[in-house]
């Protein structure tokens, strides 16, 4: 049986998908950080983690440095 996935929004495109299929991440105070159970959370799809314009416009939204920041989700899409 097939088990239903809670519906969540992509804060970079605002489309939405199953929570499974999201890529999840955390904002502590001003820092991105993948998500660990606590703290504030938000969700990327696939897509805008892989198209370079939205991931520079996340950097410049967060103030993120964008090494850190496209890093953070390359290891993010290889664990998924
Ligand atoms: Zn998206």
């Amino acid at each position: 049986m097939k088990k239903l996935q809670p519906i969540r929004m992509c804060i970079a495109c605002r489309s939405r998908h199953p929570q499974n299929t999201l890529i999840r991440l955390r904002q502590d105070d001003k820092e991105i950080l993948a998500f660990d159970g606590k703290g504030r959370s938000f969700y990327l799809c696939n897509e805008c983690v892989k198209n370079e314009k939205k991931v520079k416009g996340l950097v410049k939204r967060f103030k993120q440095e964008e090494e850190h920041f496209t890093k953070l989700l390359k290891e993010l899409m290889n664990n998924g």
